[in-house]
């Protein structure tokens, strides 16, 4: 058989611990035999990171602006005890953060649904995407306690000097107040994020805010994407088959628990990272769950949602067996080969990327699976395989 060809590279972003390891067995057993890898290789490894000052992070930020698909192995963000261990120059910043700040965009998480892996809410019989803006909100709130009786109020200065004022709060007492803020171009960057993302996977967005309530904050949100989804999507979506439904946060969360699942749930920054772990959670496991961020100017960089699953990687330095599971570093790989193929006309290896997919559900379905899904799965006797049996198992129905 022919090896598929790629013509135009994807930027390759190889990672730390467990999940490197697993990178390179997929590379090897279920990649290369078959496709002839065109990839632009940035070791994002923390050595690596280090003896470059992290510019590796950055250059390979750059180098996914340039051919607009990356995928992306799991990577230590530095703590203390990581300063030690690895001997670091410095406390290097997390290199997702570092890409999105140069990408800009919105990640996007979906659960990987297998049958014999049952979601928690009985109803949700397709994934649900949640889409995080990564922007702004009480994550870049000032606080302070206010210690006493006296007047808070928020205090606009514009440039030419003139100033508007709103009193927040007349105090008679102690109490607390927070001032927060969020930008209407990183508003429209993240509604465009998300129209764009359901157009690519064919799926209706769901937003909610508490604009009833918020009359000018919250409803800014809903207005900008309302403005976006009239002048740019409209036509798309119905061409598409798809919609965009606004609702209230209180009706939404109702109906995302009475639903079949099979939308993205676009999300403001607070909700996004609360309902992302419920919705992930519910699904069933951390291992089978991809993230993508999508950038407004059309750059795609896949990963697992999960880290570099470090207990496993000190058992494997020790020479013990693992059952790491690489479904989601495997999806991250199917998610970029799939782009590449479409942006580049490349059928085959969109073929690819479907296949490949389908032989790593089937091989769960089939009862055979790493230790964290042998432990919630409703199939009878399954078959543990360790993570290297596992890999294997799938090239083998591959
Ligand atoms: P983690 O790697 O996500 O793993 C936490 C635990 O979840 C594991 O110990 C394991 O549980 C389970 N788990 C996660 N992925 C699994 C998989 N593929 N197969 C089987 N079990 C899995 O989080 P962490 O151990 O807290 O963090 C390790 C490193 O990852 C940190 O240095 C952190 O900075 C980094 N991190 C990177 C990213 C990223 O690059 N996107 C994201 C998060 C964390 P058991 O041990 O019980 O089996
Ligand atoms: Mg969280």
């Amino acid at each position: 058989m022919a090896k598929i060809k790629m013509a135009t590279p994807i930027v390759e972003m190889d990672g730390d611990e467990m999940t490197r390891i697993l990178w390179k067995m997929i590379k090897e057993d279920l990649l290369e035999p078959y496709i002839e890898l065109n990839t632009e290789y940035y070791d994002l490894g923390l050595e690596h990171r280090n003896e470059t000052d992290d510019q590796v992070t950055i250059d390979s930020a750059l180098a996914t602006k340039k051919y607009k698909v990356a995928v992306k192995c799991a990577t230590i963000t530095p703590n203390a005890a990581r300063m030690d261990e690895y001997d670091l120059k410095e406390m290097w910043k997390s290199p997702n953060g570092t890409i999105r700040a140069i990408l800009d965009g919105t990640v996007f998480r979906a659960p990987i649904v297998v049958k014999g892996i049952e979601p928690n809410v009985k109803s949700w019989k397709k994934p649900i995407t949640i889409a995080r803006h990564a922007y702004g909100d009480v994550y870049k709130g000032s606080e302070m306690k206010v210690p006493g009786a006296g007047k808070v109020e928020l205090v606009y200065t514009a440039a030419d000097g003139t100033q508007t004022k709103e009193l927040v709060h007349e105090f008679d007492g102690p109490g607390i107040v927070q001032g927060m803020h969020n930008i209407n171009k990183s508003i429209e960057s993240f509604a465009r994020s998300c129209f764009n993302y359901a157009l690519d996977t064919k799926q209706d967005v769901w937003f909610a805010t508490k604009d009833t309530i918020s009359k000018k904050y919250d409803h800014t949100f809903k207005d900008i994407f309302q403005a976006i989804y009239d002048a740019e999507y409209d036509d798309k979506f119905k061409a598409a088959g798809i919609e965009y439904f606004y609702t209230l946060i209180d009706d939404a969360v109702a109906r995302v628990m009475k639903s079949e699942g099979g939308y993205i749930w676009a999300c403001k920054n607070y909700d996004g990272d609360v309902m992302s772990d419920m919705v992930s959670s519910a699904f069933g496991s951390l291992a089978m769950m991809t993230s993508v961020l999508v950038s407004p100017d059309g750059y795609y960089e896949y990963e697992a949602a999960h880290g570099t699953v470090q207990r496993h990687y000190y058992k494997h330095l020790k020479g013990e067996e693992t059952s790491t599971n690489s479904v989601a570093t495997i999806f991250a790989w199917t998610g970029a080969l799939r782009k590449r193929g479409e942006l580049d006309g490349n059928k085959e290896l969109m073929e690819f990327a479907d296949k490949l997919e389908k032989a790593t559900i089937d091989t769960i379905e089939a009862g055979e699976m790493t230790k964290d899904l042998a432990l919630i799965t409703t199939i009878e006797n399954p078959t543990v395989l360790n993570s290297e049996e596992f890999i294997k198992a799938i090239a083998t129905r591959l």
